[in-house]
């Protein structure tokens, strides 16, 4: 299960929210943080065994570190990972692991610094980088880089971020950037299939699936893989398993279907239902995803949580 822990965050990528950011909800409509861990418990009384915690930004909550902590102790969740941009690491990342967290996933585009600035609107690859190392000193199990593809902006960077798994024990995982509700201005060249990962990557050899949703190839002498994630140009609804629990406390039991069922409120048993109700009830598929067939979603990516 996914759990979005807030909406909000510290960076504006073109992709994922609008400039002005959100409209603030109001906070009796949002999860409290015992809510959260009821619906975990809930979740992993019907068999959920792994928790990542994203956003918005994760770590712009005040009290991740306690969610963290509690998620992790939960019986019969036996890995909380978590997904950030990273701005936030230099001063966290140490207590997010001592709190149970186990790997992480960081989020870069791009390795030019103009670039960067103009993908996240308001952030610097400086703090980035910062936020990188702190996480490597913090001793997580793993540390996987996510690139989302966009053509005409980093399709000309594959192999120097591929490059990333022979600098650092890091996995770099290229994913196909998916048109959300309200996702920027990018048009049918922006959408990059899988397969110029591919193409751009002679040397990649495949190995093995690790249970995850990527196809996995590893550069020679590199000590992480290169994950591909591609829901537009293959897609794995058929083996996908994820639920996801935003954080207005609705599970979405697809990332772009608009079927949402709500927890907010409602004791163990009540979630417990709902979640059972929201499994049964997971789409077949996600149907045609490009340009013109836009998510079904109704929301942009930091009011789900990806
Ligand atoms: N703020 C955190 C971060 O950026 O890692 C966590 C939340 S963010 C929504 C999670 C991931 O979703 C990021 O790796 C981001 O690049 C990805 N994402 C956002 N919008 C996307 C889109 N339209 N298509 C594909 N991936 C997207
Ligand atoms: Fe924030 Fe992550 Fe969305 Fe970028 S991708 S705007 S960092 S939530």
């Amino acid at each position: 299960m996914r759990l979005s822990v807030t909406e909000l965050c510290n960076l504006r990528c073109r992709y994922c929210m609008p400039e002005e950011g959100i409209c603030k909800k109001d906070h009796a409509q949002m999860l409290t943080e015992d809510e959260m861990i009821t619906a975990v418990e809930a979740a992993a009384s019907l068999g959920i065994r792994k928790l990542r915690i994203t956003g918005g930004e994760p770590l712009v909550k005040k009290n991740i570190v306690s969610i963290c902590r509690r998620a992790a102790a939960v019986e019969g969740i036996q890995e909380v990972c978590l997904t950030t941009n990273g701005i936030l690491l230099p001063r966290m990342a140490k207590d997010l692991r001592e709190a149970g967290v186990k790997r992480l996933n960081l989020s870069l585009d791009t390795l030019d610094p103009a670039k960067y600035a103009y993908i996240t609107r308001i952030g610097t690859l400086e703090d980035f980088w910062t936020g990188f190392h702190a996480a490597l000193d913090a001793g997580f199990e793993k540390v996987k880089i996510n690139a989302v593809l966009i053509g005409g902006f980093n399709d000309d960077e594959i192999l120097s971020l591929a490059e990333l798994t022979r600098q650092y024990p890091v996995d770099m995982r290229f994913i196909e950037m998916m048109p959300m509700y309200d996702s920027g201005d990018f048009r049918e060249a922006s959408f990059v299939p899988y397969t110029r990962v591919l193409e751009a990557l002679p040397h990649a050899q495949a190995v093995p699936a690790d249970g995850g949703v990527a196809k996995l190839y590893r550069l020679p002498g590199a000590m992480g893989n290169i994950g591909l994630i591609s829901p537009l140009n293959a897609h794995f609804c058929g083996t996908c398993n994820r639920i996801r629990l935003t954080a207005d406390g609705k599970i979405k039991p697809c990332l772009h279907s608009a079927d949402e069922y709500s927890l907010k409120g409602l004791d163990f048993d009540g979630m417990k239902a709902e979640l059972e109700k929201a499994i049964w009830n997971k789409p077949q598929w996600h149907g045609d995803l490009d340009a013109v067939n836009r998510s079904k979603a109704g929301r942009n990516m930091n009011q789900i949580g990806g």
